[in-house]
């Protein structure tokens, strides 16, 4: 497991370092940031990552970020993408400066510096098959093969690229590459491919192009011309770096962005590539990008995951060149965390068991009598309801609710045993009384089983004298929840376990042998009325259970719908 950082601490991670030199060195006149996504599937929380990094120096720094697509694979793009990565970005509660930036509304201008490498003697037209160009690489141990076009004339190539540009190969036919060392010990540096031929429509440039730039050519010459200061990527691009040197030192720029790395965010349990998420998508396994399962930034929005949790927790993972993988419950203590103080409270029974309180009118005939003082409550006698008026939250003004009390209740199945194991704390037949959370105490006279000795039903009585008051002569341990059966709201809940049942699913070459076939567990529950008057996308803490969200897309007053979130606490604490 990785070292964490507390959140609060100033951020002493080796990139802020390296910025704050160069500030100290006035070495920038503005510290320039982006944050540059391929549109070829939604975030997930590996960029989360990469974004509070990227939008958190900027600010610190007082310099800005730039949102930049890097769209130069036009196969496996697409505009429901971009629009995607947008929303997400400003969910987590960042934004970047101007305009959405794309590499492709530079293709004209690296078109003419790919022209420059060319008139430089610095890159030529291959015409060699792809297969033939892999093999002629040669290998760790064995210097590579020059391409029979290498040495060929400036004028050829200026030709054979313009026939490339003018369609006149078919794909795979011709490569521009950089002529640099076929020998060198880095295999990015033996002529990496700077364009190939691709008869494809850009979701951008249409049908202007059919030929396309490699990421590595197009990115660091991006970053130079948006005047990038700091180029933060993950490690897999270390050995990229002497080619993304060699690019702008060679098409001229005095004041070269520079790449620096860290370490990429992996987490237990979790994947973080676009790629495999997508098959679980386009596989059907989850119901969509969005699934509240799924680590992306969309399906961890409509989980109810807030930003300001998921910002918490990337301050905790820290920045640093060590790759680790981050334990999942330091994520979700740092949503929970997030939850306590802003989510109002209610009653929510997720596996309701009956119970008839027999002595009900009679009890509650004397509320006034006994309690008028203490209890905030009116009777309506039509409906034979208690409303109990009780405030939102503990100790955060979030105004109030009525929670309705009536003759038949719903507790949780696992709120009552017959015979209750050891250390069991709620009731049972050999300990027959209970609080009910906000009302009366409360006493099991009767528990009624089915054939199979289940318990389907409790009579009960309550005592008229314990309504926000302590019984007389006698201590009551516990505290249950319930909801009214005859004005609580039947409601769906969903509850969720780690979409993979193996630590590290990237290891697992079928994903499906990854799965975690409990992943997903579908409740009819039943909640008190204040919690399905809110909106879509409002989030709860379930008494007793943990916070929960209205779906965002299914959720209505008629038809509630809830997501849970995470449990109300684990032993976790993070070092
Ligand atoms: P994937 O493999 O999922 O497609 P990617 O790196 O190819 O990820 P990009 O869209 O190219 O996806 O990534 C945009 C930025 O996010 C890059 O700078 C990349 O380094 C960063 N990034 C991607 N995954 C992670 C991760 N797990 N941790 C930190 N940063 C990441
Ligand atoms: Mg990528």
């Amino acid at each position: 497991m990785t070292e964490h950082t507390k959140p609060n601490e100033p951020k002493n991670d080796f990139i802020r370092n390296i910025i704050r030199q160069d500030v100290k060195a006035q070495k920038y006149e503005k510290i320039v940031t982006r944050f540059p996504p391929e549109p070829n599937g939604y975030l997930h929380l590996g960029h989360v990552k990469s974004i509070c990094l990227n939008f958190g120096v900027a600010k610190e720094f007082d310099g800005i970020c730039h949102l930049r697509y890097d769209d130069t694979n036009p196969t496996a793009e697409k505009q429901d993408y971009i629009d995607n990565i947008k929303n997400d970005v400003k969910w987590l509660g960042f934004e970047w400066a101007g305009q959405a930036l794309h590499a492709s509304s530079y293709f004209d201008q690296l078109y003419t510096w790919a022209v420059q490498l060319i008139e430089q003697g610095d890159a030529y037209v291959d015409l060699q098959t792809p297969e033939q160009i892999k093999e002629n690489r040669g290998s760790f141990n064995e210097a590579g093969t020059p391409s029979p076009q290498r040495d060929a004339s400036v004028e050829d190539n200026l030709k054979r690229f313009a026939d490339m540009r003018d369609g006149k190969f078919a794909d795979g036919e011709a490569v521009l590459r950089a002529k640099i060392d076929m020998s060198d010990a880095n295999m990015n540096m033996r002529d990496p491919i700077l364009y190939r031929v691709m008869h494809q429509e850009h979701h951008q440039t249409g049908d202007k192009w059919c030929i396309y730039p490699m990421y590595d050519f197009a990115h660091p010459l991006s970053d130079a011309l948006e005047g990038i200061t700091h180029s933060l990527c993950t490690l897999e691009f270390e050995d990229h770096r002497p080619f993304y040197d060699w690019v702008v030192a060679k098409i001229g720029f005095e004041t070269p962005p520079h790449q620096y790395e860290f370490s990429r965010l992996n987490v237990d349990h979790t994947l973080t590539s676009k790629r495999k998420l997508k098959q679980l998508v386009d596989e059907g396994i989850v119901d969509g990008w969005d699934d509240p399962r799924m680590p992306t930034v969309a399906g961890m929005r409509r989980r109810g995951y807030t930003p300001e949790g998921l910002r918490d927790f990337c301050d905790r993972v820290g920045v640093s060149k060590a790759d680790g993988v981050t334990d999942m419950r330091l994520l979700e203590f740092s949503i929970r965390q997030s939850l306590d103080d802003t989510t109002a409270r209610g009653m929510a029974v997720l596996k309701p068991l009956k119970v008839t309180i027999t002595n009900f009118s009679d009890a509650v005939s004397q509320w006034q009598d006994l309690k008028a003082d203490s209890v905030n409550a009116r009777w309506d006698a039509d409906a034979q309801t208690l409303w109990l008026t009780q405030p939102k939250h503990p100790n955060v003004d979030m105004g109030e609710r009525e929670i309705p009390f009536t003759k038949e209740l719903y507790i949780d199945q696992g709120d009552y045993e017959i015979e209750p194991p050891a250390g069991y704390k709620r009731l049972s037949s050999e300990k027959p009384e209970i609080r009910l959370r906000n009302t009366y105490v409360l006493a099991v006279t009767e528990h009624i089983t089915d054939d199979s000795g289940n318990v389907v039903e409790l009579k009960a009585t309550i005592d008229p004298t314990t309504l926000g008051q302590n019984p007389e002569g006698r201590k009551v341990k516990g505290v249950i929840h319930w909801v009214s059966a005859s004005q609580g709201i039947p409601a769906t809940v969903r509850l969720y376990e780690s979409l993979f049942s193996v630590e590290d699913p990237s290891s697992v070459s079928d994903v499906h042998d990854a799965l975690n076939p409990n992943s997903l567990t579908v409740l009819n529950a039943v909640v008190e009325p204040s919690l399905v008057k809110a909106d879509a996308g409002t989030r709860f803490q379930f008494e007793r259970e943990g916070y929960f969200i209205s779906d965002s897309q299914e959720h209505s007053t008629d038809t509630p719908v809830f997501n849970q979130i995470v449990s109300l606490r684990d032993s976790y604490k993070p070092a």
